[in-house]
């Protein structure tokens, strides 16, 4: 049995934060159920991550890592004109659009460098409470094994895997399905280092270029409504982008060839009741799941990441209280999220008979 102070379940970006900060100082196991991270969607970075990283002495390493950099957002939204929205006027100036495969690799590698164990592939299996610690028991590749641990990290995401084992339960705020194809495109042209997003009568379009001459095309609508079922391969996304207007222009500029299938994936907005007990909780996803269209999910994953191994780390060292204030904090990042997003649909009026509007009208 591997006996740590603090198992970390998700080696996404929330966990492997959580993971590299708490590893100088406590004994930290970072478990996930994929030997590597692949290739998903999810690449905008805002621009305050910057502070993040830098305050984990990890920021130089990150420029490094040469993400493409993003100095903004352009947007058709609440009118057919397009609006800029540049990054010269953030305090924290650019943000990125990241080779997601590889910014969750270099955040594992760093975890593993400042001394946790990583545990891959393992899945979670169960947990329990026992003499005051975590008898949790994890299969590797079809293998049961146990872990001890005093502390237990949930950032595996929305499935909260083990948040949920524990009784928690999620609060979905809305049906949001995300709909996506990656491509070649030229890296010049009017999409050229912005993050774009068009809103269309059924939902809304993102589109942005990635590390490599790659690009990003994604298309989000409610899973109950017509667009989603009408949206079955590639064709059919292209098909849809090709009636939109400024997003067409972006696509024919950059010359956008899709390369592979279709991807759909869950991008509802979700809270997670409760989000900390005694020596648990939970961190990135696996606490708030967020609309993507307030591109806040990679920060506030190192965020929660970062505070939830300060809360670790303070709890063992024998403070009270802290899964109170840790709650309390998600609390208030959520009720900022929810202003912000609301702010941003009723910014389009446009159609407001359509379904996917009023509903969030
Ligand atoms: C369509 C879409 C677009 C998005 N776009 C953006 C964007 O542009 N910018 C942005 O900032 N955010 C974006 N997001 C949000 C962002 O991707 C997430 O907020 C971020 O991935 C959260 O990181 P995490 O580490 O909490 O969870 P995840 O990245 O989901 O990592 C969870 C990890 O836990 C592991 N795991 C799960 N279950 C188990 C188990 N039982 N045992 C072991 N391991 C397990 C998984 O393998 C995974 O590695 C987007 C989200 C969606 C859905």
């Amino acid at each position: 049995m591997l006996e740590v102070d603090v198992l970390v379940v998700g080696a996404g970006p929330a966990g492997a934060t959580a993971a590299l900060n708490l590893a100088p100082m406590r004994r930290t196991a970072l478990m996930d159920a994929s030997a590597a991270p692949h290739e998903r969607i999810g690449e905008s970075l805002a621009p305050a991550a910057r502070r993040l990283l830098t305050d984990m002495r990890l920021f130089d390493e990150f420029l490094r890592e040469g993400h493409a950099l993003c100095y903004g957002n352009r947007a058709v939204w609440g009118s057919a004109q397009p609006v800029e929205t540049s990054f010269l006027s953030d305090p924290d100036g650019h943000g990125w659009h990241l080779d997601r495969a590889r910014f969750e690799t270099w955040l594992r590698a760093v975890a593993v460098r400042r001394g946790a164990t990583l545990l891959i592939p393992s899945r979670l299996e169960s947990v329990q409470r026992e003499s005051g610690r975590w008898k949790v028991t994890v299969s590797t590749a079809g293998v049961p094994s146990e872990v001890s641990a005093r502390f237990l990290i949930d950032a595996g995401g929305r499935a909260a895997p083990a948040a949920r084992r524990l009784g928690s339960s999620r609060r979905d705020e809305d049906r949001l399905v995300c709909i996506w194809a990656y491509g070649c495109g030229s890296v010049i042209g009017r999409g050229a280092g912005f993050t774009f997003v068009e809103a269309v009568e059924d939902g809304w379009w993102y589109t942005a270029p990635l590390p490599g001459g790659r690009r990003v095309l994604a298309f989000h609508t409610d899973a109950d409504l017509p667009a989603a079922r009408a949206v079955r391969d590639v064709a059919a996304l292209l098909g849809r982008a090709s009636e939109t207007t400024e997003l067409r222009a972006i696509q024919a500029d950059c010359g956008f060839r899709a390369s592979g299938g279709l991807g759909v994936c869950a991008a509802h907005g979700s809270v997670l009741d409760p989000c900390a007990g005694e020596a648990w909780l939970a961190a990135g996803d696996a606490a708030i799941c967020f609309d993507p269209l307030s591109a806040q999910g990679l920060l506030n994953a190192l965020f929660t990441g970062l505070a939830a191994a300060e809360a670790a780390d303070r709890y063992l060292s024998g403070v009270f209280g802290v899964a109170a204030g840790y709650m309390e904090t998600v609390c208030q990042i959520h009720r900022a999220y929810r202003d912000r997003l609301e702010f941003c649909y009723r910014g389009e009026t446009r159609w407001m008979s359509a379904p996917f509007w009023q509903r969030r009208a």
